[in-house]
């Protein structure tokens, strides 16, 4: 039966605990009820039409609708909707994904080892990687370093690696034997006088050095790291950084991990993020674009460096999910991929759109509230800033950044605030004249944020 939006809202106040939420404030409010969605658009239960510019949560990348996925999941779940890979057994769709992503993936990848989600395949990433130390007869390699600010996922493995603030105080993380350096992310560094870009991607590349060398590097295992960091807010690296985070991994014999979750499948005008920034990783986390986020599924793709002594060496892998290589999952996700080819998409973000967006966001840099534009293929980001000349930033308690997604959403648009910074990550099919819609839309909601900074006098 229909319910009204009150309705809806009532019953998920009542019994849905959404995950990152204050359920408090929630329930006070009443969440938003979205319904259906078409291409990059999304329908709520009052019958707006919204532009999606997140792609869901950055993984709808083929967007929605796409019926070879539709069809895909139905056919697969008459013929055998579940059967699962212990025991010794596999299905045909898992045997086929496998095999598809050893092609679409860099050289070194010929095995995959799925999950169901991002974080679980950085739980695998931490069980593998310290698994393949012992094989090796050096099981002091324990620990692995990731980044501040990295977002790496939500399980206990996954939150640990990520370096956000508020999830390790609750729940007592990081985990031992992992820890943290920063980000390449010039704006937070203060913008360091005196130092190019490039320059500083070599410095915040050093700090990587800096940790191997305190700890000792018999002691570690590997280092991870998104190409972009995602929803750290967009955080595009300097192009010196990656290589030279390569070669540092490289000197001290560290293994390289890409978590690769939202740089996959296209995102950054490349198949995988890591290829875009030149930087060639031992192992690979996949998840959303996947399966453009139709069905559940996850991974990580083994470089053979590591596959070579799993299987060489023998000896069980004492780790798996019921769901590694769910038969209906990976039917989707073979669909998404043919499909991802067939329509060009890498290509298209490539040649196309990721240029064309990156032109358009250039133009919002001259805004009074633009710090700072940064693109990377189809991912944007808006740095608000109190005085772009100064940089200076708007105090944190104003939330200038929640105030500029609440305009957003009151327009139908859908974009994310991460702290003072906008962000956005539209599906890999949209056209330039959605992308010019979507400009529309974001320059009305800056516009509106600042009349409300200036007449709340958060300016001038
Ligand atoms: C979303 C994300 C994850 C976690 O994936 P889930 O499917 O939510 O578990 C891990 N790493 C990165 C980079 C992500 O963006």
């Amino acid at each position: 039966m229909e319910r009204t939006t009150a309705q809806w809202q009532a019953a998920d106040a009542a019994h849905f605990l959404h995950p990152f939420t204050d359920f408090k404030a929630l329930s006070a409010k009443g969440a938003r009820i979205i319904q259906r969605a078409e291409g990059i658009y999304l329908w709520d239960s009052d019958g707006h039409k919204i532009l999606d510019a997140m792609s869901g949560l950055w993984c709808v990348n083929v967007g929605y609708g796409q019926r070879a996925l539709i069809d895909a999941a139905a056919r697969q779940m008459a013929e055998l909707p579940f059967y699962n890979a212990f025991f010794q057994t596999a299905t045909p769709p898992a045997i086929e994904l496998a095999e598809v992503l050893a092609e679409v993936t860099p050289p070194q990848f010929r095995h995959v080892f799925f999950s169901g989600s991002g974080s679980e395949g950085n739980d695998t990433v931490v069980r593998m990687v310290r698994r393949y130390w012992d094989l090796l007869g050096q099981p002091e390699r324990q620990v692995i370093i990731s980044r501040h600010n990295a977002y790496h996922g939500s399980t206990m493995a996954g939150a640990s690696l990520g370096g956000m603030g508020g999830m390790h105080a609750q729940g007592g993380l990081p985990i031992p034997g992992i820890t943290h350096i920063g980000q390449p992310h010039w704006w937070e560094n203060g913008r360091p006088q005196g130092l190019s870009r490039e320059d500083f991607g070599r410095v915040a590349a050093g700090w990587l050095e800096q940790k191997i060398l305190e700890i000792g590097a018999d002691k570690v295992a590997a280092f991870i790291g998104e190409p972009v960091q995602g929803a750290g807010g967009v955080i595009v690296p300097p192009e010196s950084y990656w290589p030279e985070i390569q070669r540092i991994c490289d000197k001290h014999g560290i293994l390289l991990v890409s978590d690769e979750v939202i740089c996959g499948f296209g995102r950054t005008g490349r198949w995988f993020g890591c290829e875009r920034f030149g930087f060639k990783p031992d192992l690979m986390t996949f998840a959303k674009g996947v399966t453009s986020g139709y069905v559940p599924l996850g991974g990580v793709m083994v470089g053979e460096r590591i596959a070579k002594v799993l299987i060489e060496r023998g000896g069980e892998f004492n780790h798996g999910y019921t769901y590694s290589g769910h038969p209906v999952a990976c039917a989707v996700a073979l669909a998404n991929i043919a499909l991802i080819r067939q329509l060009k998409l890498v290509e298209h973000v490539h040649d196309d759109v990721g240029p064309y967006l990156a032109a358009q966001f250039q133009g919002l840099a001259t805004h009074p509230l633009v710090g700072e534009v940064q693109t990377c293929g189809l991912m944007g980001a808006l740095q608000l800033v109190k005085d772009p000349a100064r940089g200076t930033p708007f105090a944190s308690e104003l939330e200038v950044g929640m105030v500029c997604r609440g305009h957003c959403f009151a327009n139908g648009l859908i974009m994310r605030a991460v702290g003072d910074r906008m962000i956005v990550a539209p599906p890999l099919v949209i056209t330039r004249a959605q992308i010019d819609e979507m400009m529309l839309l974001i320059r009305r909601c800056l516009d509106l944020t600042l009349a409300d900074a200036q007449q709340r006098g958060w300016i001038g």
